[in-house]
């Protein structure tokens, strides 16, 4: 009778645990304890992931060069959420954010490099501005790498941590935007397989999230300049109409969603990847081929 019942407390404890892990995959929240510092989350997908980790059990430290607009956002999102200003192109800064995370939460676990800008196009590569391609190198590459550089100072430690960094399809191929920003975004896809290659000997993930276009400030200024006079729903449709897959278009959730993927233990054996989110449209081409019948 004692073995009987030893034997039903053990099944009755596996049942429990089997439980307990089906209840964590299906409604756990997958970054419990885990601490993120976002650049770039004052707005747009930033914002968006920000949120999406703070619902996911996070603590996150926004860190912007938008000061009021991020302490707006960090009283927004509540008491998980707390605001450092920060400018990437500074290396002081960007390593005064990581400090600061260690001094407020005693860790940092989910670094995303995600700020970053756009610029106004040269009508021909013949007219480029070198010196506003310097600028947008200085933020979005350069930003990207001090950020990379003081999240592993920490993290290589600790043998852990998850570095990632917002890409985007104008990166993966030519004629989606004007050279400076697609070779810019083109050199973080490239950073991080550099980079993944040495952090994994630490057991540090580094992976990007290429989306495709969605109308945050940033894209919405570059649209403005290329409409002129035209009003926000009009280019807003015009932006969202831009996909290829029907039924759906890109939005910061997706990117979110994405970035809380490759942020958890989800994504355990992931790592050098581009997540692009794109409804599939830099996957494919169709032949302009003429209907059978028209031949
Ligand atoms: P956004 O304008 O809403 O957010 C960009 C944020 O970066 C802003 O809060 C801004 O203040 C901050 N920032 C700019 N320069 C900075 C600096 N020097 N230091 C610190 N913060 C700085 O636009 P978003 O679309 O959410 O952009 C986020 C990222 O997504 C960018 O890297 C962008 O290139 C990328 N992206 C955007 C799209 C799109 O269509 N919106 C598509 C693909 C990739």
């Amino acid at each position: 009778r004692i073995g009987l019942s030893k034997n039903v407390s053990i099944a009755r404890a596996v049942v429990a645990g089997s439980f307990n892990r089906r209840l964590s995959t299906d409604t756990g929240r997958k970054l419990e304890g885990k601490v993120a510092l976002i650049t770039g989350a004052a707005s747009g997908i930033g914002k968006e992931t920000a949120e999406k980790f703070i619902s996911n059990g996070a603590k996150v430290v926004i860190a912007d060069i938008q000061h009021q607009l991020g302490q707006e956002t960090a009283e927004e999102l509540g008491p998980n959420a707390s605001f450092i200003a920060c400018d990437v192109t500074k290396e002081s800064d960007v390593s005064n954010a990581v400090d600061f995370t260690i001094s407020r939460y005693n860790q940092l676990d989910i670094m995303h490099s995600n700020a970053g800008v756009t610029c106004r196009s040269a009508p021909s590569v013949v007219d480029l501005d070198l010196e506003v391609f310097d600028k947008v190198m200085g933020i979005n590459v350069r930003g990207t790498l001090a950020a990379i550089k003081h999240s592993s100072r920490v993290m290589i430690p600790r043998r852990s941590g998850s570095i990632l960094c917002t890409g985007s399809i104008t990166g993966v191929m030519g004629g989606l935007a004007q050279p400076t920003y697609s070779v810019s975004k083109s050199a973080i896809i490239g950073i991080v397989k550099s980079v993944a290659a040495e952090l994994c000997r630490y057991g540090i993930r580094i992976n990007c999230i290429s989306p495709s276009g969605i109308e945050t400030p940033l894209l919405m200024e570059e649209m403005k300049r290329h409409y002129p006079g035209v009003g926000d729903p009009q280019l807003v449709k015009i932006i969202q109409g831009t996909g290829a897959l029907q039924g759906a278009y890109c939005e910061p959730t997706d990117v979110a969603n994405a970035a809380l993927y490759l942020a958890s233990n989800d994504a355990k054996y992931v790592s050098g990847h581009n997540l692009v989110v794109d409804g599939g449209f830099t996957a494919f081409k169709t032949l302009a081929l003429p209907a059978p019948d028209s031949v």
